[in-house]
């Protein structure tokens, strides 16, 4: 694949620190349900927390291709980390640097971009899902504050968040053009997190909900343009899913580089496994559909970058590279035969991890429906 010099250097310095630092700990991060917080805090010193975000605000000042490469080395040895770095950038950080007044942005970006603090996003509740424009979540003008009440569900990051950006409805008569964004700090009084939501995968990642209960925020903390909040996080969304695509493309690699490593070490028949026609059959398709997820997602990410349309590229990039990671996991195990199956090996984590890229984000039924409707329109 064709990358820039800054490009290479950046996937070579993140691939070093994956292997070497990551990888022995990503069993250990699944298995508590917790990533250590030096990991995050070598990533900031990697400039890793705010690298595609200009240096302004402390940020490396890289490319979206960057970020998608990082977050692909990352997720190719523990996806819990990927994710955390994704919902981190792509959810919670660049709807503040996309929407936010120059106050907001002096305030909230250099301290996320330093990796100092996390972020999270709060747009999914309980009867709000895939239909995300049904948001029950209020925010009513008191004064010069809003008042929230609601409970947003499934948030990455929301007991780590320093901040969090979430949508309300200010105007329930305008439908989803009634819905806004608002900035809610860790600790203001009437925000609270709830449990902690356990899960089959990426269970390193931090993932709560989010409880408002007359929670009170200045009238300055709205985002962005009022009822403006479901245009914003369709954008935020279309970002976003080219990191789910680039943890999915790493996800998928990751298992594609046990497969190899262990279709050469296995013996049976008094021959390494690698050697039957089936095993390579199956390792051919695996890397195959990795080099062509791989393609979309750094297609959708050099579209972002020159800023042209992308909105249906990262949809294709999402789905297709979250499907390849579920057909890959799955050939990883038949690969490692009954081991696979096993904790001994980091397959069945992989597998269990790569069910996510299919569902956040947008499922992959919603990423069908949003290439539909681009290949539909005038
Ligand atoms: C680990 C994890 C982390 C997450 N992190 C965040 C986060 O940080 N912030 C956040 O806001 N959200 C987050 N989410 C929420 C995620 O985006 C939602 O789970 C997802 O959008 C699906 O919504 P749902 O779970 O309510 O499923 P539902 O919307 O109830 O969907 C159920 C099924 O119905 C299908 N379906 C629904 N509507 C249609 C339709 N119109 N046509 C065809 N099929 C349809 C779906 O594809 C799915 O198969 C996270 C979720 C998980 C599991």
């Amino acid at each position: 694949m064709f990358l820039t010099e800054e490009q290479e250097l950046l996937q070579q310095t993140v691939h070093d620190f994956a292997q070497n630092e990551l990888k022995p700990r990503a069993a250990k991060f699944d298995e508590q349900e917790y990533i250590d917080k030096d990991v995050l805090k070598s990533m900031a010193e990697l400039g890793l927390m705010g690298v595609c975000f200009p240096e302004e605000y402390d940020g490396a000042g890289m490319d979206t291709v960057c970020y998608a490469i990082a977050v692909e080395e990352i997720s190719r040895v523990c996806a819990s980390t990927g994710i955390t770095l994704a919902a981190h950038i792509s959810l919670g950080t660049n709807p503040l640097y996309l929407f936010g007044t120059d106050e907001q942005k002096q305030k909230y970006l250099p301290k996320l971009c330093a990796g100092e603090e996390l972020s999270s996003f709060g747009l999914t509740e309980p009867n709000a899902g895939s239909d995300a424009g049904g948001t029950e979540t209020t925010a009513v003008k008191t004064g010069n504050e809003w008042v929230l009440n609601g409970t947003k569900t499934f948030i990455t990051n929301g007991s780590l968040a320093w901040t969090s950006v979430n949508t309300a409805i200010t105007d329930k008569e305008k439908g989803v053009h009634g819905i806004s964004s608002f900035i809610v700090e860790r600790g203001t009084p009437g925000f609270s997190v709830g449990e902690k939501i356990h899960k089959m995968g990426i269970r390193g990642s931090d993932t709560t909900e989010l409880i408002f209960e007359d929670c009170r925020i200045p009238e300055d903390n709205l985002l962005g343009n009022l009822n403006e909040g479901f245009k914003q996080f369709m954008i935020i969304l279309d970002g976003g899913r080219i990191s789910i695509g680039a943890m999915a493309l790493g996800i998928a690699q990751g298992a594609l580089d046990e497969s190899v490593r262990y279709a050469k070490e296995r013996q049976q028949f008094g021959r390494p496994i690698g050697s039957f026609q089936a095993i390579q059959t199956m390792l051919a398709d695996m890397a195959t559909e990795v080099e062509a997820s791989r393609h979309l997602v750094y297609h959708a990410a050099r579209l972002k970058d020159a800023g042209k349309g992308y909105s249906m590229q990262s949809a294709m990039c999402k789905m297709y590279a979250s499907e390849v990671a579920m057909r890959t996991t799955i050939k990883a195990i038949q690969i490692h035969g009954g081991y696979g199956y096993t904790k001994e090996y980091p397959i069945e984590r992989m597998f269990r991890d790569a069910k996510l890229t299919e569902i956040g984000e947008g499922t992959s039924e919603i990423q069908r429906i949003v290439i539909a409707r681009n290949l539909m329109k005038d």
